[in-house]
């Protein structure tokens, strides 16, 4: 879920929305150039079809802020592109997804902005000197970043050849597409039996559909059957996805929760490393702690010992953890945490004995023999 923040009085104000549309569109211009968006998905051709007034004489203001809002979304949903937060851009959708980036923030103007903008301006001219350069402060950043922006996508016109990702993920990609086209032809060839005089047969033994050539087949088999060629292609992705997987320091999952004895019950800990994925043991740090704390305690042991009968009894209500009183090298075991599983069957071993009991064993009727 992406967070929502509303944009400060300063940058809401009406005054600046011509200005921000125009970096706003350019910023989106370039970056569709650098990636080589598909010339009919630029913003450019969507700006056109949404809001057909803008190039005409009869353009309104509010024309204008749909336009800077229109480009903003495009360039957060195309570029992941954070306009309001400091002009940055996520390398990566995964991050936007997390809420760990800039672009992770959806950002709404504030409605009554120049109305504020006014009441904190009018009153006094002492009152103005002391608002203004904490605002010029925010919007000043703001600019800032804007003109960076601007400055470094004029680089991109002029060098470097138009990448989506970047290089490296783009020849990735296509790889991946020519290994797609080859699994693709492969499939084909292996689900069709041809007979000696050219027709082709479906090969899937629910099918069996007879063809006049190949070429009908291979309609057939794309329009009925796409789902196992889609599993098939899917493994060409496979190496590289795990590829990249190992490469990741920070996985994206979450932490596992490692077994540390009945005392500590499970603790989460993160799952970190490239090539070889790990997850600290977070018990020794915790019987560190534990140790620590003890020692700590043993400084006022006589009064522990005076009320270790009121420890015990208040340890469910507020007073020291159970787990103070217990051993330190406790064996790990089966977890006694207070947590009761209904569902959780256990094996109770009953032991019967029937040495002293008495069985009185009634002499077996005898049956009467109906009478027909
Ligand atoms: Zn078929």
């Amino acid at each position: 879920m992406p967070a929502v923040k509303v944009l400060s009085v300063a940058v809401s104000s009406r005054a600046r929305i011509q200005q921000d549309k125009d970096a706003a569109i350019e910023l989106a211009n370039a970056f569709d150039h650098k990636r080589d968006v598909p010339r009919d998905c630029r913003l450019g051709v969507l700006l056109r079809i949404a809001l057909p007034r803008l190039q005409g004489s009869d353009l309104t203001l509010q024309d204008t802020e749909d336009a800077l809002d229109l480009s903003i979304a495009y360039l957060r949903r195309v570029h992941l592109f954070s306009f309001y937060n400091g002009c940055v851009a996520a390398s990566n959708i995964s991050d936007v997804f997390r809420g760990n980036n800039a672009t992770s923030t959806i950002h709404l103007r504030l409605a009554n902005a120049d109305i504020i903008l006014e009441q904190t301006q009018n009153p006094g001219s002492t009152a103005k000197q002391e608002q203004s350069p904490k605002v010029d402060l925010l919007v000043q950043h703001l600019n800032d970043a804007i003109e960076n922006a601007l400055e470094e996508s004029k680089s991109w016109d002029s060098s470097g050849p138009a990448y989506l990702v970047s290089t490296e993920i783009d020849s990735q990609a296509k790889d991946i597409e020519k290994d797609e086209a080859r699994t693709e032809d492969v499939w084909i060839k292996n689900h069709a039996v041809i007979d000696s005089d050219g027709r082709a047969r479906c090969s899937f033994h629910f099918c069996r559909k007879l063809f006049k050539d190949i070429t009908f087949l291979k309609k057939h088999l794309l329009k009925k059957h796409p789902e196992f060629l889609k599993a098939e292609r899917a493994k060409s992705h496979d190496t590289y996805m795990m590829e990249s997987w190992d490469k990741q320091e920070q996985r994206p999952v979450p932490p596992i929760l490692v077994d540390c004895g009945r005392v500590f019950s499970t603790v989460p800990s993160r799952v970190l490393g490239a090539v070889e994925p790990m997850a600290a043991d977070p018990e020794p740090e915790l019987w560190k702690r534990q140790e620590e704390r003890r020692k700590q305690d043993e400084g006022g042991k006589a009064r522990y010992e005076r009320n270790y009968d009121n420890h015990n009894q208040l340890s469910n209500h507020g007073g020291p953890p159970a787990a103070l009183n217990q051993p330190l090298l406790e064996p790990r075991g089966p977890r006694q945490n207070g947590f009761l599983d209904v569902d959780d069957m256990h094996e109770e071993k009953v032991e019967m004995a029937f040495e002293d009991v008495e069985v009185q064993v009634k002499p077996p009727k005898k049956k009467k023999k109906k009478l027909l």
